[in-house]
């Protein structure tokens, strides 16, 4: 029997649910106090985007931050809405984003991709994954596409490269909520041990002594990455940085990387090469391979498709 965790399988009087190592994004507010959370755990994701781009540990914590960050934000998505997060930076990586939309099922499907995810460093002087020397300096942009009206935009200078703490820059700098952001990705021998995140966001009119209590549960926080190695769910970990604040509207998606690519989708960015050199690789006779950039999946065009690409411009 082959089942995908989170499905439910089997006949009504067999049901079995997977709940063990289940990707899922989960949000709540704390009114009384006026602060909001959300919390992901993002491992299965995070190990299937490094399988296809076949990223170094280093571009895999840096990429799976982003990841990770996308599906934080993709929790107050609707249908036909999507978060795009980019980095442009000048480090090895190159340029490299992740994006969320909600699925069809209802579930968040999360994806990301870089310039040069091969690219790899040796570990900082703290023997930890030099994301930020990965990443180097550079510009952080956000994009928020709604079903109706124009997408947000905002784009934030990187303060650190460690991608956490310039998310909550972008927050506080362009959205104006200060925020408490928090992500990880922690590779083992094995690949992708773990992977999460948790955000906290001070809403207007927030009690400042409750903003205090959560400053301190910041500062004692675990690494997320850490905590769900040891177990910890996507609600544990929204709890770990919640502390005792009573919370109401619980909210709770799936996660899992997924694409939307489609051979049409691959068809129009060859015609980005020009007409000329298309025209010369219909004359070839030979098809064309072409990659998605953000799952890598492959796909073939025939010489008869790239003669219509080539007559299209
Ligand atoms: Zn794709």
């Amino acid at each position: 029997m082959s089942a995908r965790f989170g499905q439910e399988v089997g006949a009504p009087w067999t049901r079995l649910r997977f709940h063990m190592n289940v990707d899922r994004v989960v949000s709540a507010v704390a009114p009384g106090s006026g602060l909001a959370f959300a919390a992901v755990v993002a491992t299965r994701s995070v190990a299937e985007m490094r399988c296809r781009h076949d990223s170094s540990p280093t571009a895999t914590a840096a990429m799976g931050r982003l990841l990770a960050a996308s599906a934080l934000f993709g929790i107050s998505l609707a249908p036909h809405e999507w978060v795009t997060l980019r980095i442009s930076g000048d480090g090895a990586l190159g340029t490299f984003g992740a994006d969320s939309r909600l699925l069809d099922d209802g579930a968040i499907g999360a994806r990301a991709y870089a310039a040069h995810p091969l690219a790899e460093l040796p570990p900082n002087a703290l023997g930890k994954a030099d994301v930020a020397g990965i990443v180097g300096s550079g510009t952080l942009h956000v994009t928020k596409s709604y079903a109706i009206g124009q997408p947000y935009n905002g784009v934030v200078p990187l303060t650190t490269g460690e991608i956490a703490e310039d998310i909550a820059f972008y927050l506080a700098n362009s959205e104006q909520i200060p925020s408490v952001v928090a992500l990880g990705v922690l590779m083992g021998p094995e690949g992708v041990r773990a992977a999460g995140g948790v955000m906290a966001q001070v809403l207007p009119g927030a009690d400042p002594a409750a903003v205090d209590r959560l400053e301190a549960r910041a500062r004692a926080l675990a690494a997320p990455a850490r905590s769900v190695a040891e177990g910890a769910d996507a609600w544990a970990l929204l709890e770990m940085l919640a502390g005792d604040e009573p919370l109401r509207s619980r909210h709770e998606l799936g996660v899992r990387f997924a694409c939307h690519c489609t051979l049409e989708r691959v068809e129009r960015a060859l015609l980005g090469l020009g007409a000329e050199t298309l025209a010369e690789m219909a004359a070839s006779g030979e098809s064309t391979e072409a990659f998605c950039d953000f799952c890598r999946e492959r796909y073939l065009i025939e010489p008869s498709a790239i003669a219509r690409l080539a007559g299209e411009r």
